[in-house]
């Protein structure tokens, strides 16, 4: 079976074929490097990773495109007196950290936009000269598209635009409310250093802007699937895509969105004061837990988290690891291994629930054949290995990494320490973890055990 991807422009499944034969060219919108990353980030970049991950496998070599937006409002206010360009980078260092705790691989190119104005002053004059943008009616720098002269415009969210309310501050020389800015006009409360000369006279770029110029600087005016969170359909996705179109770009052809993270059962939202930070999560089982469980939903459905979620995903790949483990046979991914109905699932627009329900049974069934002594033991094997490798959870294999030696002194090391916290003696207690950084192990401390594994 092919593979079939759920194009949410056409609110279909399609399936998918590259533009070039052999190549995949994607572009997912990265983060606002506005303040410590939230679950519906990882979530997001993950399902990505992800599908990239399956393409490769499924033969395609894949170029990806994650932008990061360093200039915006959301920037300029959260860096307050500090420079705000070394506030971005700061923040960025927290998103590139959860990125690679959680094995998300780094995208080909990873553009900055401040760093890509000339191509989006390109794309502005452009939109001018074909008549889809104007400079604001006040004489400022302001620039915006006009959506009026765009008869596609809200097609990517199927809506007309006389039924669309507009954004609620309709001045600054704009036509009309649903008028988006495509160039900003300097503020003289910003700092000069977020303006750039642009023949409309001082001004930044607006957020959507941003993201058609990048694409098409890295993937020209046509590429394969361009992806991110639903969240970001609308406006977002709807104002790149009207701005590249009437460019005369092709643009994207497939239109990928995740759906969101919900907290028992709630939006998480700032206002709910509901949130999750990445770090109370790592609090709660290992990285290759948290990933699981990232990636346990269908990418099209919310995925609820609640104070069971990474213990339950814990528990589920300590199964998986454990039947490696005692299988005592040599690691070496065979991606022939794969089961049929793995790669079904995977191909049924990336059904990682029922991919999931794949491995797990053949645990099952490798636990039987070792019970039984069964040579069928290596089919099982081989295949949870090269399943677990697609999704890109072999990282969970690495305290299996060690000689048994070496285990038990960990286990010995671990026992210690946890006795001489119970008697709250913390400076054994420190003095043990110490020792154990020297053996390059790195422990959490969980509600009801302690858990380890091996740096690198
Ligand atoms: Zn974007």
């Amino acid at each position: 079976m092919a593979l079939e991807l759920f194009d949410s422009k056409e609110q279909k499944l399609r399936e998918f074929k590259p533009l070039t034969s052999g190549h995949v060219e994607m572009y997912v919108c990265g983060p606002t490097v506005q303040s410590e990353p939230h679950l519906g980030h990882l979530r997001s970049a993950l399902v990505y990773d992800l599908l990239s991950r399956w393409l490769v496998a499924s033969g395609y070599t894949v170029t990806m495109v994650r932008n990061v937006t360093d200039i915006d409002d959301k920037v300029l206010v959260n860096a307050g007196a500090q420079d705000w360009l070394a506030f971005a980078r700061e923040v960025e260092k927290s998103f590139d950290e959860a990125y690679k705790n959680l094995r998300i691989l780094e995208p080909t190119h990873k553009p900055y936009a401040t760093e890509h104005i000339e191509d989006m002053i390109a794309l502005t004059k452009k939109l001018i000269e074909r008549g889809h943008a104007y400079q604001a009616e006040d004489g400022s720098a302001n620039v915006f598209f006009d959506t009026a002269s765009w008869s596609r415009y809200g097609e990517l969210t199927n809506q007309k635009l006389e039924n669309m309310e507009g954004e609620a501050d309709a001045s600054f020389g704009r036509r009309s409310p649903n008028d988006f800015a495509l160039f900003k006009a300097h503020k003289p409360e910003e700092p000069e250093s977020a303006a750039w000369q642009t023949p409309w006279g001082l001004a930044r770029p607006g957020w959507h802007i941003e993201c058609s110029a990048m694409a098409k600087h890295f993937l020209g005016e046509s590429f394969d699937i361009h992806g991110g969170g639903l969240d970001l359909r609308f406006p977002h996705h709807e104002n790149e895509l009207a701005q590249s179109a009437s460019a005369g770009d092709r643009f994207a052809n497939f239109w990928l969105h995740n759906a969101l993270i919900t907290i028992q059962g709630n939006k998480m939202s700032k206002s709910l004061g509901n949130g999750v930070s990445v770090s109370e999560l790592s609090q709660q089982g290992s990285w290759a837990a948290i990933r699981y469980w990232l990636l346990s939903a269908n990418y099209r459905s919310n995925l609820d988290y609640n104070r069971a979620s990474i213990t339950e995903a814990q528990t589920a790949l300590d199964r998986i690891v454990a039947f490696i483990k005692r299988a005592e046979l040599t690691r070496a991914v065979d991606m022939n291994a794969l089961p049929e109905d793995f790669t079904a699932a995977m191909n049924a627009d990336l059904n990682i629930p029922a991919a999931l329900a794949v491995i797990h049974e053949q645990v099952r069934l490798g636990n039987q054949a070792i019970d039984a002594k069964s040579v069928d033991l290596e089919i099982y094997f081989k295949a949870v290995l090269a399943m677990i490798h697609v999704l890109g959870l072999d990282f969970a294999l690495a305290e299996v990494e060690v000689s048994a030696e070496l285990e038990l002194k960990i286990n010995q090391l671990i026992a210690k320490r946890n006795q001489a916290k119970k008697d709250r003696d913390f400076a054994a207690a420190d003095s043990i973890r110490d020792e154990l950084a020297r053996l390059n192990v790195s422990i959490k401390d969980l509600p009801d055990k302690t858990i380890w594994s091996i740096n690198g």
